[in-house]
């Protein structure tokens, strides 16, 4: 479903972020990308969201050339197919929980109940039900960021990326993400974490654990 090909990214000064990259991800896998910071795992999530576009190479989503899309259809692809779980959490604090959740919804124009029914299903399905009208300033660090999962997931995103997940989190919490993670699997998202933390390496509901070094795949 995610097919990196011949994909190197390079960065001014020669910089070589990642470099003959090939690999499959295939619909409904776990993946979790492992290496020491600065190995590239960033810059393949990047990759993958369209946010970046490789130097050489090309990204295959779904069978979309995702990598010779304009930026004007790059973010309509990301909007509909990617959801990001960023590091920082990129929520709005003095917004209420409800409002951050939704605001990936905004520019579909939906009908205001159906908004409300997934909504609801994110809610629940993230333990935050009883926070909804919370501005998420006042909120725990392990609360804002099941809000920043439940906003990922609103638009029930085929790819889910997630980028140093725990770098934040104490270990209780870490191991509440673990549950979430789990949880998003089964809702038979595919999902890519990239990750240094060994908490990530030995789980068994994850389906590969791939090792990323100097911008190359270890094999
Ligand atoms: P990781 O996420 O594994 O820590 P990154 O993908 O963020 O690694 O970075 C890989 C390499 O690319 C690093 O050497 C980093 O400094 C470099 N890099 C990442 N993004 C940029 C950028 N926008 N401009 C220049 N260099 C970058
Ligand atoms: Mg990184």
């Amino acid at each position: 479903m995610i097919t990196f090909k011949n994909v190197s990214k390079i960065f001014a000064n020669n910089l070589v972020a990642l470099e003959n990259i090939n690999i499959n991800f295939k619909e409904g896998e776990l993946i979790v990308l492992k290496g020491v910071s600065g190995s590239g795992k960033s810059t393949m999530l990047s990759l993958i969201a369209a946010l970046q576009k490789p130097t050489v190479g090309e990204l295959i989503v779904d069978s979309n050339h995702i990598s010779k899309l304009p930026d004007h259809f790059a973010s309509l692809y990301r909007r509909d197919n990617i959801g990001f779980i960023f590091q920082r959490y990129n929520l709005i604090g003095t917004m209420s929980v409800a409002d951050n959740i939704i605001l990936p919804m905004l520019p579909k124009n939906m009908d205001e109940k159906l908004l409300e029914i997934d909504l609801n299903r994110v809610l629940k399905m993230f333990n935050i039900e009883h926070k909804r009208e919370t501005l998420v300033k006042n909120l725990s660090g392990g609360e804002q960021q099941r809000v920043a999962i439940a906003r990922s997931n609103i638009a029930s995103p085929k790819i889910i990326l997630a980028d140093e997940p725990t770098a934040n989190l104490d270990e209780k919490l870490s191991l509440e993400f673990i549950e979430i993670l789990k949880e998003m699997k089964s809702a038979n998202r595919t999902i890519v974490v990239a990750t240094h933390d060994p908490l990530f390496f030995s789980l068994d509901f994850v389906d590969r654990v791939v090792e990323i070094h100097d911008g190359k795949i270890v094999v």
